[in-house]
């Protein structure tokens, strides 16, 4: 039996989850949490916001699956890490916010971190197995979102409603959002800098917007080798579940004779400049990911309540940046500062624009 805690457990991955658990006898739901839907009855413990550390200290889980949404997922993601206990990790923007913190508590507890985001279980899958010294390149791949193709002109006046509406992923509001403004690949870049321990200049990003191919490692040799299957989260969160078993799931199977495509494109930088400015601050290091994460969240939430332009979300991102110092945080009380000043002048930099 593998004892399972699941966080985020209304949300669109915690819902998949529920469904791969309850497809498998061997494992077990021990603890589920939500941020503020009621969840009563769904496991043996629940808990709705609070501190999740509490639930995890009573539940005992072998497994973490940590699918709450920002920054409020950070203190799970660290205490399953800092013990060492498998963490299934959906929540990529505490690892984007805590990189070197969580890198530190990854290697002191010594437990397994299994990516969810479906471009870097793909990568993990490519990447399992080979000699760092091997591998050139990382290649994560964007749908490109809604907007894809547009012009910034063209983007001046879209509302929520269809920044909401995703090409390919049926996901929950703050990521489609990330996705339709490439925030979300630009988190990503920065997850996998993380996950993998790869510089930033060897990990490139390209649309390819079927999301077929989820993501692909180059090897020094000139071969590569690429992850795919049709986009249905329900593939790396049963991976990441049932690992190393890798069990089936009710997901088809990719069909080639039907006629299969494979298109990709460099992504358009100047009019979606939130991928630009997360490899910026992935460079920069020090608290710089933790301020775009963080700005990013408070200007994705003011336009998702119409109080600010869709560009104005990467210009929020941008000022932000330069404000903010940046100085890496020696433990998480600094780092809890650095995300709540990023907070504080991205929502003075929203009110204003
Ligand atoms: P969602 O908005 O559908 O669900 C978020 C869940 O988090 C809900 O259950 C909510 O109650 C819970 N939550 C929010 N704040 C909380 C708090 N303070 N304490 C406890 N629970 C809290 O979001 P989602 O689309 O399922 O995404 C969840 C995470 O997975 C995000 O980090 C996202 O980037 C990542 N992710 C999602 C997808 C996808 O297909 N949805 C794909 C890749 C990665
Ligand atoms: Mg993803």
């Amino acid at each position: 039996m593998k004892r399972i805690a699941l966080l985020g457990a209304t949300g669109s991955i915690g819902r998949q989850a529920l469904e791969i658990i309850a497809a498998h006898p061997e494992l077990e739901l021990v603890a589920a949490a939500s941020g503020s839907e009621p969840i009563d009855g769904l496991a043996p413990l629940t808990q709705v916001g609070g501190d999740l550390t509490e639930l995890l200290e009573r539940a005992r889980p072998d497994v973490v699956l940590n699918a709450v949404v920002g920054f409020a997922g950070l203190p799970a993601t660290l205490w399953a890490l800092e013990r060492g206990i498998d963490l299934a990790l959906a929540n990529k923007e505490s690892l984007v916010a805590a990189g070197d913190l969580a890198t530190t508590a990854r290697r002191r507890g010594g437990g397994r971190l299994l990516p969810v985001d479906s471009e870097h279980s793909a990568a993990y899958q490519c990447l399992e197995g080979r000699d760092a010294e091997t591998v050139h390149s990382l290649v994560l791949t964007a749908s490109g979102g809604p907007f894809r193709g547009r012009s910034s002109e063209e983007l001046a006046d879209v509302t929520p409603a269809e920044a909401l509406a995703h090409p390919t992923w049926n996901m929950g509001p703050k990521i489609t959002i990330d996705s339709a403004t490439l925030a979300n690949k630009g988190l990503e870049l920065l997850e996998a800098h993380f996950l993998f321990g790869l510089d930033y200049d060897r990990i490139e990003v390209v649309i390819h917007p079927t999301s077929t191919v989820h993501a692909l490692v180059r090897f020094r040799d000139g071969a590569a080798l690429a992850h795919l299957g049709y986009p249905d989260m329900r593939v790396p969160i049963s991976f990441a579940l049932t690992y190393p078993e890798r069990d089936a799931t009710p997901v088809p199977q990719l069909d080639l004779a039907a006629g299969l495509t494979l298109e990709f494109e460099a992504p358009d930088l100047e009019t979606f400049p939130l991928l630009g400015l997360a490899r910026r601050a992935g460079e920069q290091g020090g608290t710089y990911p933790c301020a775009y994460n963080a700005a990013n969240e408070v200007a994705v939430a003011t336009f998702l309540e119409g109080r600010l332009p869709f560009l104005a979300i990467a210009e929020t991102v941008e000022e932000t940046l330069g404000e903010v110092d940046g100085a890496p945080a020696r433990d998480l009380t600094e780092l809890v500062e650095a995300d709540a000043e990023a907070r504080r002048l991205a929502e003075r930099t929203a009110a204003a624009a």
